[in-house]
């Protein structure tokens, strides 16, 4: 699972998984926020290994 050619919106990719290494994609993106410091902040949930991560750059 995982290869459609379907949807191409969003295939951004936003990052990788600190926890498996997986590329995070923005379909991914549970929530995105901005701190009061003005730094975005981005939950996703990894397709790989269902943990929610903070991706990593
Ligand atoms: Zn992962």
């Amino acid at each position: 699972m995982g290869t459609g050619m379907n949807g191409d919106s969003q295939r951004s990719l936003l990052g990788s998984c600190p926890d498996c290494d997986a590329g995070l994609m923005g379909t991914d993106v549970l929530i995105q926020y901005e701190t009061r410091a003005g730094q975005e902040r981005i939950f996703a949930e990894c397709p790989a290994c269902r943990s929610v991560v903070h991706p990593a750059y």
